[in-house]
């Protein structure tokens, strides 16, 4: 899998945030299955954002990118997104994108002009197949160019001219950097091979970027990917992000505020082409349902699965001692088969664990552990982890619980409230329960 990484001059949001837990969802369900995954994600290290960014901030631009790209990994750890097999760097591939461009000028596909090199997408077979629209219609489409050197407004830049003070790479016709749609062209072919089997990233991304990455390959008479897969767009509540409105500015704000699998839930919830509304509404409603699988968890004594694998995912039928129910590891295999309908394979998942307490409260021992055992098994296969373990409630928060049951029966309820805000923020969820406060992390 070759899925299009992060140009990395600013935090990840939660767009970013949507299209990895999508792929890493697609990625843990064939590791599940049993197939070898080689999952490459590249990282833009050299844009015009990031070079505006430097310029801005007097530093230079491996400085901006080293900072971006290490919050950007933060961001993935904290979602529970496995890191890719291999994430390589455009500045590390411009030998082999010049070697590129000069053979797409050698084979009079790409042209130069004075401002960069343009490949002439007419001379390309099938250009238009991933914005499903044929070249004519795309040209009736296009807008006016303004560079009168450019054979047609649809051809795109392959190499950019060096700017005066931007960074730049010495090349045949002029020194300068490639364009984007250059480099993941050249990475996934070198670290994946001519077809190799799937290519992802946003819906944005299938027209032009994906396009033309398929236009360079085609034009070298290379095999590209065999599979595209493009996700939906991310809403939040229809209107602009603001703080004042309680959204969610970053992902890494997301991050400080909610339980990680919440946006991995809510993700799951819809499927990969649709939209999704991130509100603090909708990100609620998926605490609410994690708060069933990890009450689950707790009632039957469930460990988590995902905490205890070695490699961080779960393959089926690996140290499945009690038996999983193979009626519900069907269905939810046709599910996900379906073109991944993760709405209906996370429903089923659900429909375990009610099926677990029932058979709990009607006494069926023997049922509940082996329904109970494959919801947990089936939410990590999705990567979603189902969380029992009761934390040992340390010294300091059973100091602190007792004072507010104090407080409580006094009807200090300020005093309460206050110890209520100092245990969530130790990291505890707090609940009245007649014995008086619960706590669990
Ligand atoms: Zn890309």
């Amino acid at each position: 899998m070759y899925v299009c990484g992060p140009t990395v001059d600013n935090l990840p949001h939660i767009g970013h945030g949507r299209y990895n837990l999508v792929f890493d969802i697609l990625r843990r369900y064939l590791l599940f299955g049993g197939l070898a995954v080689h999952y490459v994600s590249n990282i833009t290290d050299v844009d015009d954002k990031i070079i505006k960014r430097a310029a801005e901030e007097g530093r230079t631009e491996p400085e901006v990118a080293g900072e971006y790209e290490t919050r950007w990994w933060e961001a993935m750890d904290g979602l529970g997104v496995l890191r890719p097999d291999v994430s390589p760097h455009a500045t590390a591939y411009i030998a082999d994108m010049v070697a590129l461009v000069a053979d797409l000028i050698r084979r009079g596909v790409a042209y130069e002009t004075s401002d960069g090199v343009y490949l002439d997408v007419s001379q390309v077979d099938g250009y238009g197949l991933l914005a499903r629209q044929s070249l004519d219609s795309l040209r009736a489409g296009a807008r006016v160019e303004e560079n009168e050197e450019k054979r047609s407004p649809l051809d795109f830049a392959v190499w950019k001219m060096a700017k005066e003070g931007e960074p730049s790479w010495d090349a045949p016709w002029g020194a300068g950097r490639p364009g984007w749609h250059t480099e993941c062209v050249v990475m996934s072919l070198d670290l994946l091979g001519d077809g190799f089997d799937l290519h992802g990233g946003g819906r944005d991304l299938a027209f032009p970027h994906h396009e033309n990455e398929r236009a360079q390959a085609v034009a070298e008479g290379r095999p590209f990917a065999r599979h595209w897969v493009h996700n939906g767009w991310v809403e939040v509540e229809g209107t602009k992000m603001s703080k004042s409105l309680g959204n969610f500015t970053s992902l890494t704000d997301l991050l400080s505020r909610v339980d990680e699998r919440a946006y991995r839930l809510l993700v799951l919830r819809a499927h990969y082409r649709s939209p999704i509304e991130v509100t603090p509404e909708t990100v609620a409603d998926a605490e609410k349902a994690l708060e069933r699988l990890d009450g689950m968890a707790r009632r039957f004594g469930l460990p988590d699965l995902l905490e205890r694998s070695e490699r961080g995912y779960v393959v089926a039928g690996e140290g499945d001692a009690v038996g999983i129910d193979e009626d519900a590891l069907a269905s939810f295999r046709a599910r996900m088969d379906d073109d991944m309908d993760t709405p209906g394979a996370l429903a089923g998942v659900f429909e375990l664990v009610t099926a677990a307490h029932s058979a709990a409260d009607a006494g069926a021992e023997n049922e509940v552990q082996r329904l109970a055992r494959t919801a947990a098994v089936l939410a990590a296969a999705l990567g979603l982890a189902v969380r029992g373990g009761a934390a040992e409630v340390d010294e300091a928060a059973a100091k602190l619980v007792a004072e507010r049951d104090e407080a409580r029966q006094a009807k200090d309820f300020a005093r309460a409230d206050a110890l209520r805000d100092e245990l969530v923020s130790l990291g505890w969820t707090v609940e009245d329960t007649p014995g008086g406060t619960a706590i669990r992390r």
